[in-house]
Order: C-alpha cells, then sequence, then structure tokens
C-alpha cells in the first residue's frame, strides 16, 4: 500500500498536471495520493479548482483515492490561521504548512504556527523539531511528516524521535515535484525506517494513520 499527501504539479512549482500525477501514482500502486501545491493569496482561488477537478475526474475512472489540498509554503507565519481557513472554505481537503526545514529561508514561528491552527492538518519537512511543538501537534491532531524530499530528509531522525517522544501520528511523504519522485516498491517503507521509526512505527503508519487521517480531513 502506497499514499502520499504531499505533491505538486505544474500548478505550482511542479512538472506535471494533477491528473498526469495521479495516474503515474495509481499505475505505481498507490491506493491514495494528495495534491497539495504551493499557495499564498496570490494564486489560491485559481488552484484549489482544477486540483478539485482533476481529483473528481481521477476517482470517478480509477480505483484511487485522488484527494485536494494545498500547501501554505513560506508565508508570513502569522497569516497561516487565516489562510488556512480559507483554503478549506474553498474546498481544499486538507492544508499541508512547509515547516521550518533547515535548507530553505522559512520564517521562525511557521511551526508553532501550524501546530497552533485548527485549519492544518499536516506540519511537513518541520526541520529541527522542538518537543514542545511535536507535543502541541499531537495535542492538536496534526499529522507530522516524514520526508524523503533531498534536503529537508537531513532533519528526519531528529522529526522521528521528536515526535516520538511526544507521541505525534507521521505520516511519510514524497514532496513530489515531478512522477519520478512518488515511491515505487518498497521506497515509502525505507524512507520511514532510515529516519529511525521501526517496522511497528511503520505498520501503525500504513495501517492506523492512514485512516485516520482520511477521517480526519473528511474524506473516506
Ligand atoms: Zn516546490
Ligand atoms: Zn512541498
Amino acid at each position: 500500500m502506497i499514499y502520499d499527501f504531499h505533491t505538486h504539479t505544474f500548478l505550482s512549482d511542479g512538472a506535471s498536471s494533477p491528473i498526469e500525477l495521479i495516474r503515474f501514482a495509481y499505475a505505481y500502486g498507490y491506493s491514495c495520493i494528495g495534491i497539495s501545491d504551493h499557495v499564498s493569496y496570490s494564486n489560491l482561488e485559481k488552484i484549489v479548482e482544477p486540483i478539485k477537478a482533476d481529483c473528481k475526474l481521477a476517482e470517478k475512472y480509477w480505483d484511487i483515492k485522488a484527494v485536494p489540498g494545498v500547501e501554505l509554503t513560506n508565508v508570513p507565519a502569522g497569516s497561516i490561521s487565516g489562510m488556512a481557513k480559507k483554503a478549506k472554505e474553498l474546498g481544499a481537503a486538507y492544508v499541508v504548512v512547509h515547516g521550518e526545514t533547515i535548507v530553505e529561508e522559512v520564517e521562525e514561528g511557521t511551526n508553532i504556527e501550524a501546530v497552533n491552527c485548527e485549519y492544518v492538518d499536516l506540519l511537513a519537512h518541520p526541520g529541527l523539531l522542538t518537543l514542545k511543538e511535536a507535543e502541541l501537534a499531537a495535542k492538536n491532531d496534526i499529522y507530522v511528516e516524514i520526508t524523503s524530499r533531498v534536503g529537508h530528509s537531513l532533519c528526519n531522525g531528529r522529526v522521528a524521535k521528536a515526535g516520538r517522544e511526544a507521541g505525534v501520528s507521521f505520516l511519510v511523504n514524497s514532496d513530489a515535484h515531478s512522477h519520478n519522485d512518488l515511491y515505487k516498491g518498497d521506497f515509502q517503507k525505507e524512507v520511514a525506517l532510515g529516519s529511525g521509526l521501526n517496522e511497528k512505527e511503520y505498520e501503525e503508519i500504513i495501517k492506523v494513520n492512514l485512516k485516520k487521517f482520511l477521517k480526519k480531513i473528511g474524506y473516506r
């Protein structure tokens, strides 16, 4: 079983259209793919509709869950809550926040805003995640990402350790910007184990967290 809640298309800085990416995912054995293009107020309205349209199209013809989302990327930390709310109002099923990865100049305070926001569902590649941030994520039912994206993945070990200590729910995502970045074979599992999570924790992600996450975002 492969699932992925963090991917990009040419609606932001990815290489494929949403339906192309979903098609590849389906061919690679995904059971669920979320499309989460980079947004701010500049493009939020323009992006959600076409993502929704292709997700709907894919689900009509193929046996795959295709879930429309967005990723709030490098926006002012203080704007996260209002923007996440707006994204939901426009029909995004879930909201990802681009966390404080150590390889980009993300505003300090982004992680803490994200894990305190009721409209945020997933904190992506949170970099030097603190125990306090992880505890708030656990308390507020905001999922924390282990990533296979080059660069962002440098902190996976730290994220796994702090997240485990705080009892967060993890998801493992590709942050794909092209179909070449999608998972094939056992790669998703290998990324999870490479972060320091154990087999049992990986099983829990696949068997429990995925369903819980879909339920949380109102998706069956
Ligand atoms: Zn990107
Ligand atoms: Zn991303």
